[in-house]
């Protein structure tokens, strides 16, 4: 069935070869964590994850994710990890499915700290630092704050401290630079001296930081990464250059023509704004051939995919219907054919979350 999006596992397996390389040998970190909240967790592929010998923890930003990969129940299983902060409602799951979860709210910890009694384990937190991308963390400037946090946790009688982190490049699209992540080195050196104790993670971001692992510059003292783009698509999002050893077609969505036709490329009549309220904007091309096909913005990004065949190109497209001009081809389409895109980030996280998309491996 189509739309179908088509996961290559020998392909992600050599990302993932490729960014663990780049992560452990080059960058010189301990630890790396594989991020699956962009496939939903998708169960062959969190397989694969998992059976990975470079991956230290499989990191997702729902507990629901995490907990399938719980019930794979695969003896190779990795520590889970917990992207997102968990929310007041959820301490209970997250005790129960996750290993590590990152954290920055006192209240939360406190909650966490009594299901984990309530359980009768010792659940572990990395404590986030925001170092000016400003999503979450406890602002860097504020080290009083940092370390009276720190102290509450250390007296709570079943958390354990396990590190801190930053994330960058989400919502201030802020570079990890030796600056900000030589600062967050620096915050956890003052912890480990003023307590007496050593952190076993400092996790200097995501895959905006493994540009500096290629070049052997993150710096002294940041022991982990997580990693998601970067392993499904082989990309450095800091700068956005390809990493060496990474394809970035491992995943392609394929959908299937339902109408072609010859048409002019501007509408016929008064123009308001189309099915999302936008007022679209045409090219004149003169008569076009025009393919429809059945996958649309309920299901994508459209502006995240890329033909297979260059010659293809995106004109627009509604909730159900991407349209195409494949005037240009060197292939004469027909209805029923199918066509395939390679995929940006926005457009795969889209399309593996959609039920109407079918997901296929090769
Ligand atoms: C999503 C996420 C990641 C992974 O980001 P990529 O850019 O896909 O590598 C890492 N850390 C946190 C906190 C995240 O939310």
């Amino acid at each position: 069935m189509y739309p179908r999006l088509v996961m290559d596992r020998k392909k992600l397996k050599g990302n993932l070869d490729a960014v663990a390389h780049i992560t452990k040998d080059e960058g010189g970190c301990d630890s790396m964590m594989i991020v699956t909240k962009c496939l939903c967790a998708d169960p062959v592929i969190s397989r694969m994850i998992a059976e990975h010998p470079m991956v230290d923890f499989m990191a997702d930003s729902r507990v629901q994710n995490l907990a399938s990969y719980c019930e794979m129940a695969h003896e190779n299983l990795k520590k889970t990890c917990l992207l997102r902060i968990p929310m007041h409602c959820e301490v209970e799951e997250v005790v129960k499915y996750v290993d590590l979860s990152f954290n920055s709210e006192l209240s939360t910890i406190r909650l966490l700290n009594e299901a984990a009694a309530k359980a009768g384990k010792t659940h572990s937190i990395l404590l986030m630092i925001d170092m000016g991308d400003l999503r979450e963390g406890i602002f860097f400037k504020n080290e009083d704050t940092i370390m009276e946090t720190v102290e509450e946790i250390l007296g709570m009688s079943n958390i354990e401290l396990y590190g801190i982190g930053v994330n960058l490049t989400c919502y201030g699209a802020i570079i990890p630079k030796a600056d900000n992540l030589g600062g967050l080195a620096a915050i956890a050196k003052k912890i480990e001296d003023r307590f007496g104790i050593k952190l076993k993670m400092v996790s200097g971001g995501n895959s905006s930081s493994i540009y500096l692992a290629e070049k052997k510059e993150l710096p002294e003292g940041i022991t982990n990464l997580r990693l998601g783009e970067s392993f499904l698509l082989g990309n450095d999002t800091a700068y956005l250059t390809k990493l060496p050893g990474t394809v970035d077609d491992a995943i392609i969505l394929e959908a299937q023509i339902v109408e072609l036709k010859e048409k002019p490329s501007i509408p016929i009549g008064e123009v308001g704004v189309d099915a999302f309220g936008e007022k679209p904007e045409y090219e004149d091309r003169g008569i076009i051939k025009r393919a429809i096909i059945a996958v649309g913005k309920q299901d994508t990004d459209l502006g995240g995919m890329i033909p297979l065949d260059e010659k293809i190109d995106i004109l627009g497209g509604s909730s159900d219907h991407t349209l195409l001009d494949v005037t240009k081809s060197d292939k004469e389409y027909k209805v029923g054919d199918v066509v395939s895109f390679k995929l940006e980030y926005g457009a795969v996280l889209k399309l593996a979350t959609s039920k109407y998309v079918e997901k296929a491996y090769i």
